[in-house]
């Protein structure tokens, strides 16, 4: 459908009477002739996506020096620490989503950006029902990244991902699903062992932590309920690396390995995935492996928005038009300066300069001369950082280039193992085991976003601790 300017684009529902609405006040359905009514004389911020960056700086904005509208296709905030945990069911789904309708003065739009128009300073969004265009005063981009599948074949067709809580539910479903199947009276032991075979592909923390849950799973749960099946199933983790947990040192890395081996968890490092089969996994090493499930976590691509962005020259307006281009960053994604702002350099080659009023953060984003890591911990500061800096400058009447710089600071890296242990390392300390879960459990205890599910997690970690998990298949 052709995109319609804002004065042309009205939603069927009638506006809400003007003098109703005040700056900071939420409703939930809008007109885009309320919105620019109710825009006053604040700024209007546009901010792409409901992740770790797009929320922290919606909910860090000042609603009375800001008018936030958040465009996002899924209108909930993952908190992806949690998912591993929520796909066997150690939590359950809503502990790890927060609804992005609950930040106060925050406007929320189900869509996509698909299109920016920097000249004109105007955004084009798509959704399920239409497109729309929406002029913008500042732009975050927040977009997150996609799962990398290096072109392998039948990846994205049989294997699942884990970056939503669609896809933990998806997960979770067909882990329960394969032994129901499993426990069908007509099947071998050798068609058993294949459906019960789940496999992981990547050795980061995302697969190591998954790995680790599902463990914990057959260990404490389905051994119950199915004592002669959990012997049959086997767990392996996949990586083209030598080592799992790669960015931990060396002494973590072996625990690791050792504590998985000793749990029948098998790590297969060293070993290139060819392709991937709805029923099988096949590898240079050990050609093709049967298997019920493939779990596939290895690294981030650029998100279709921003490859597309990228790609795209723009023309500056002013009496001296020039053709421009967003500067890519390493891995594809878009490069910021020191304070989030977009680089973007003539398209005939020349010095790179920010967009004053564009800023892109988190896994999408990549700071000029500074590799820091595609984490939640990142995302997160720096979206504490874009939200105060916008704050200040609006209230000093300064642009951004004025603000300090961001500065990254490390909280340390956690990944959990399974059987109550884990490995934390901060700086030059290292800590293992027991201690380390009761770390690696508070700092997501406390990290979580709202009261309510800080209180279901507490409550979910002990009713699936004393009555075991839910395995019920819906
Ligand atoms: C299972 C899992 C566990 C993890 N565990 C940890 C951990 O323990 N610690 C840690 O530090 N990091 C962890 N991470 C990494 C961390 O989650 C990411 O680095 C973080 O989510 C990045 O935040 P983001 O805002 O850039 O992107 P995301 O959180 O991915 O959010 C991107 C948002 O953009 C939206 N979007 C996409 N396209 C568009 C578009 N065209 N227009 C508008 N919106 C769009 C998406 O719907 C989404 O809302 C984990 C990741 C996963 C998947």
């Amino acid at each position: 459908m052709a995109s319609r300017t804002i004065s042309q684009q009205l939603m069927r529902i009638p506006p809400r009477p003007l003098t109703t609405f005040r700056p900071g006040q939420q409703q939930r359905w809008m007109s885009l002739e309320v919105l620019n009514a109710s825009k006053h004389d604040r700024e209007r911020v546009l901010i792409l996506g409901s992740g770790w960056g797009g929320f922290g700086v919606a909910r860090s904005l000042d609603t009375k020096l800001y008018q936030p509208i958040l465009v996002t296709p899924r209108t909930y905030f993952v908190f992806t620490p949690l998912l591993a945990g929520t796909a066997v069911g150690t939590l359950e789904f809503r502990t790890a989503m927060e609804s992005a309708h609950n930040i106060k003065g925050v406007d929320v739009i189900r869509g996509r950006g698909e299109n920016i128009d920097f000249a004109n300073k105007q955004l084009h969004i798509e959704s399920q029902d239409g497109s729309l265009v929406m002029d913008y005063d500042k732009l975050i981009i927040a977009v997150g990244a996609y799962a990398q599948t290096f072109g392998v074949p039948g990846v994205k067709e049989h294997a699942f991902f884990l970056k939503d809580v669609a896809d933990a539910r998806r997960i979770r479903d067909r882990i329960l699903e394969r032994f129901e199947e499993a426990a069908l009276p007509m099947l071998t032991n050798e068609k058993r062992k294949e459906l019960l075979h789940f496999v992981v592909v990547g050795g980061g923390p995302t697969g190591v932590e998954f790995a680790a849950e599902l463990h914990d799973l057959l260990e404490d749960d389905l051994k119950h309920t199915y004592p002669d099946l959990v012997d049959l199933a086997k767990i392996t983790v996949y990586d083209v690396a030598p080592n799992i947990l790669a960015m931990f040192d060396k002494k973590l890395q072996s625990y690791a390995t050792q504590l998985f081996n000793r749990q029948n968890i098998e790590v297969a490092t060293s070993h290139h995935v060819l392709e991937v089969q709805h029923d099988a996994i096949v590898t240079k090493e050990d050609g093709r492996v049967p298997c019920g499930a493939i779990i596939w976590s290895t690294g981030l691509v650029p998100n279709t928005f921003v490859a597309n962005t990228i790609a795209k020259p723009f023309e500056t307006l002013g009496a001296e038009k020039k053709e421009m281009k967003i500067v890519k960053a390493p891995r594809g994604m878009i490069q910021v300066d020191s304070r989030l702002r977009v680089l973007a350099e003539p398209k005939e080659g020349g010095e790179a300069q920010p967009l004053e009023d564009v800023f892109a953060l988190g896994d999408c984003a990549s700071i000029k001369d500074l590799l820091l890591p595609a984490t939640a911990q990142v995302a997160n500061q720096q979206a504490k950082w874009l939200g105060k800096a916008l704050n200040k400058s609006a209230k000093r009447m300064v642009e951004v280039s004025e603000e300090a710089e961001f500065h990254f600071r490390s909280l340390g890296i956690m990944a959990y193992l399974g059987s109550w242990n884990a490995v934390m390392q901060k700086d030059k300390l290292d800590v293992k085991g027991k201690l380390s879960w009761l770390l690696w459990r508070t700092a997501y205890l406390t990290k979580s976003v709202s009261w309510r599910n800080r209180c279901l997690i507490s409550v979910y970690w002990f009713l699936n601790w004393f009555f075991g998990r839910d395995i019920n298949r819906f």
